[in-house]
């Protein structure tokens, strides 16, 4: 097992986290992986990449994000509740920390075209706005279930200038999208750039998204030590694919923080899942007797994800983080009482983490404790569907 000094730092010989990660691709996609591994190891360590990246995070972006203390509902819980306010972010969530890095890197690569996979639609927003802002072509993969049920983003990608593609291949979902869109960049690979929307697929991509994401850890540890005066007992975040988590506890991973990964209950890869190689990496699955991959079932699409990304099933596996589950009604209640208590109105992924915490406070997270959430989102694309649950 990886000693805990060594977790979250770059992964090891062929992109394992432990046993986990590594790039299982068709050989026509191995030389494209070892380019863009290149590309960005040379980018990130170039200060001229990073201030570039930095400057339009803040003045395209919003950042820095600020960490904001919930006073009602800390009274309420009897803890002390920090959140760090991903939401605030252009287009809404922490994906766009992601796309804006990737499409840098794509141009840096000579790459004139995004490709995308998408299931709810919000990576393949916010690639297709990171293309809009660069000039860029666009083109996102989307099962054709998904492409029937979120019409609104369809329309929004279409609106920003980009081609979206339904996918009738297996259950028309998530997971059919990423199969086709690894085949289309298999194709297309001299010209085009595929920005993954997660921490997962072949290395790079697990390393890469999370060192994007981890400016939200990055300033969150700063911010938290400001108010509080010391580093939160626990950092909480929702896990779909695991990006921001990852970003997040990479900021926390050497303090003596408990990091606590919540997964929807119809889709908990490292509660339930099985160790298998699916979308070009070995990680944790929801899969049947057969090994097929199944379908996660939750109420917030974002979470809908069948696996997860590796490095959380190292961080598992390690000891370093916890996973825990949340139910689909403690979340929408969770989503309720932010509103009403803070104001705030979280995207139903961002609403786990709160429902575990509202669960556990007095219980595994003693009164008094300090809470840091992530909220990756804001939810007024969900205000539709929890009204319709209302009813
Ligand atoms: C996409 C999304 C998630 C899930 O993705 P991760 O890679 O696990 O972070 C969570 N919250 C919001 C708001 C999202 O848009």
């Amino acid at each position: 097992m990886t000693a805990l000094g060594e977790l979250m730092r770059e992964p090891g010989p062929h992109g394992r986290f432990g046993e986990y990660g590594g790039r299982f691709v068709p050989e026509s996609l191995v030389p494209a992986c070892e380019e863009l591994e290149v590309a960005f190891a040379e980018a990130w360590s170039d200060p001229g990449f990073r201030d570039e990246l930095g400057s339009l995070l803040s003045s395209y972006g919003g950042r820095p994000t600020p960490v904001t203390e919930c006073r009602r509902l800390s009274e309420r819980l009897g803890i002390r509740l920090l959140l760090k306010r991903e939401d605030l972010n252009h287009t809404g969530s922490h994906k766009l920390n992601n796309v804006i890095g990737q499409a840098l890197l794509a141009r840096r690569m000579g790459k004139s075209r995004l490709l995308a996979e998408t299931g709810a639609g919000q990576h393949g927003v916010a690639t297709a706005t990171a293309a809009a802002l660069f000039g860029m072509e666009c083109d996102v993969y989307m099962g054709a279930v998904d492409v029937a049920r979120q019409e609104l983003n369809v329309f929004r990608m279409r609106l920003l200038g980009a081609r979206v593609h339904a996918v009738d291949s297996g259950s028309r979902t998530l997971k059919d999208a990423i199969n086709e869109a690894l085949r289309e960049w298999v194709a297309t690979v001299e010209t085009t750039h595929y920005c993954l929307g997660s921490v997962m697929g072949p290395h790079p991509y697990p390393y890469l998204v999370r060192e994007l994401q981890r400016v939200v850890g990055d300033e969150a540890r700063e911010q938290c030590r400001k108010v509080l005066q010391a580093d939160p007992d626990f950092v909480v975040a929702c896990v779909g694919g695991g990006s921001n988590a990852a970003g997040t506890f990479a900021g926390f991973v050497d303090t003596g923080a408990r990091l606590i990964g919540v997964e929807a209950a119809g889709g908990a890869a490292m509660a339930h899942g099985v160790p298998g190689v699916v979308h070009g990496m070995r990680s944790k699955f929801l899969q049947d007797e057969a090994g097929q991959i199944l379908e996660a079932e939750s109420i917030s699409a974002g979470l809908d994800y069948p696996g997860v990304g590796p490095e959380h099933a190292q961080l598992g596996d390690a000891g370093r983080a916890e996973y825990v589950q949340a139910g689909d009604e403690e979340v929408l209640a969770a989503f309720s009482l932010l509103a009403e208590t803070e104001g705030i109105i979280p995207a139903l992924e961002s609403a786990h983490g709160l429902a575990w915490i509202v669960r556990e406070a007095g219980r595994v997270i003693p009164t008094g404790s300090s809470v840091m959430l992530t909220l990756s989102g804001r939810g007024d694309k969900d205000v539709a569907l929890v009204m319709e649950r209302s009813r």
